[in-house]
């Protein structure tokens, strides 16, 4: 189980579908912290106004 935790950490997925895909652009959630964003969300990313790290 908490393999399976660290793994989903170390693994880029997508901060709003939790999808991995190849494409991936770097947004900063509101905490600062740094967030991964498929292509598909950077739409949903821009309108929620992430900065872009
Ligand atoms: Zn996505």
């Amino acid at each position: 189980m908490l393999k399976q935790i660290r793994q989903l950490f170390r693994t880029k997925s997508c901060h709003f579908c939790k999808k991995t895909t190849g494409t991936m652009q770097q947004y900063k959630d509101t905490s600062g912290k740094t967030v991964f964003v498929c292509h598909l969300c950077v739409p949903y990313a821009e309108r929620r106004g992430l900065p872009k790290n």
